[in-house]
């Protein structure tokens, strides 16, 4: 019996449906404090570039805004999330009933299994994808159909291909998180022409404000051309706001009210409102977290080529590396000090991904993975 079994053994688990049983727990990156106290290592003296975080901190406009928020906690939050939703209108030129916000953009991914997925049903994803997109498909009893990879990447008419007559959700990531992996918008926009209209598409653009500017493409423009798309973005990555959890979904209206059925009512706390809307007008914050990320990918791209890794391209704020014994690396970065992401859960058992982190952070890491090879 492994461990999970045990667990299931006592009685009140035992008859837990078994489509969750069988769901694979998130492993998230180790947070600071739990390696200080596993190897009695100063907090200040650890490196985490583990949770694709942003190494700036949080955006300075964001910050004061949430402080700010803080003294009305004692109030609810808007549950329609107005000021926010206003926001988003105004910068992307949707409307308030094109948006459902989340209590970060897993939130978003979340409702859209509970609201197009079930018992009976199927969901596309890509091998090596986004762990969450297994998780909100196993959670509401759906059955996930993973489509090996091409290049660490989403093999576009591949996933067309697995579609079956029951499958309602396809999950597409670009860039992907942890390969890096991103596919041209154009073959995206073909494979949208392509999917039958009865069937969601899933796009996942966590990263899409680190792509560089010859990358980047205005895909709200696609929502009235595809009613079936579905847009997540996140204020997590670029924005700095990742432990306030805060993303948003856009879509047809229709598909947006049916989210919102399945929405907890106030899923969105008062200071990410307030923080996520100050900080998407932060745009000097926002351009130094795409420098900082460009130039930390070349140090870490050209470290990792000089210690003969040569790692998959990336276009999010992340690098995957192929170490070979990935587990014993990662336990000798861990001693030093360093935390990066052992991806062995997304059939990677060779490589680390590491998160770009400034100058110093990325030298440090540089140095230590020297020492373990
Ligand atoms: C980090 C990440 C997210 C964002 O998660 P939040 O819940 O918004 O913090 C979404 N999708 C992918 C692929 C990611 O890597």
């Amino acid at each position: 019996m492994n461990s999970h079994q045990e667990k299931f053994a006592i009685e009140v688990c035992e008859r837990a449906a078994p489509h969750v049983k069988a769901i694979a727990p998130y492993v998230p990156g180790k947070p600071i404090s739990e390696l200080a106290r596993e190897f009695g290592l100063e907090e200040a003296a650890i490196v985490k570039l583990a949770s694709n975080e942003n190494p700036l901190g949080p955006s300075p406009k964001g910050l004061a805004a949430a402080q700010a928020a803080l003294q009305d906690m004692a109030l609810y939050p808007d549950g329609a999330g107005f000021a926010l939703k206003a926001a988003l209108c105004g910068k992307l030129g949707v409307a308030q009933d094109n948006i459902v916000l989340g209590n970060g953009s897993n939130d978003v991914l979340d409702m859209a299994a509970r609201a197009f997925l079930g018992p009976g049903v199927s969901a596309v994803y890509a091998q090596h994808a986004f762990a969450v997109y297994p998780i909100a498909t196993l959670t509401v009893g759906a059955t996930g159909i993973e489509v090996p990879a091409k290049s660490y990447g989403h093999d576009l008419a591949a996933m067309r291909a697995a579609m079956r007559d029951d499958t309602r959700v396809m999950w597409i990531a670009n860039p992907n998180n942890p390969t890096g992996t991103f596919l041209p918008w154009a073959e995206i926009e073909a494979f949208l022409g392509e999917v039958p209209r009865h069937v969601l598409v899933v796009l996942d653009e966590a990263y899409g404000e680190y792509l560089p500017p010859m990358d980047r493409f205005d895909t709200v423009s696609w929502l009235a051309k595809f009613p079936n798309l579905l847009i997540s973005r996140t204020f997590s990555k670029a924005y700095g706001l990742a432990g306030l959890r805060v993303g948003y979904g856009l879509g047809h209206p229709a598909v947006i009210d049916l989210m919102n059925r399945v929405r907890q009512p106030f899923n969105v706390s008062a200071p990410a409102l307030a923080a996520a809307e100050a900080a998407l007008a932060d745009t000097e914050f926002l351009e130094r977290s795409y420098a900082v990320n460009l130039a930390g990918l070349k140090q870490l791209s050209a470290g990792l080529a000089e210690l003969g890794l040569e790692p998959v391209p990336s276009r999010g704020n992340f690098l995957l590396a192929r170490v070979g014994e990935a587990a014993r690396i990662n336990q000798m970065l861990l001693k030093r000090g360093v935390i990066v992401r052992p991806v062995a859960g997304y059939g990677l058992p060779e490589f680390l991904r590491v998160s770009v982190g400034l100058e110093a952070q990325n030298t440090r890491f540089l140095a230590a993975l020297r020492e373990c090879l």
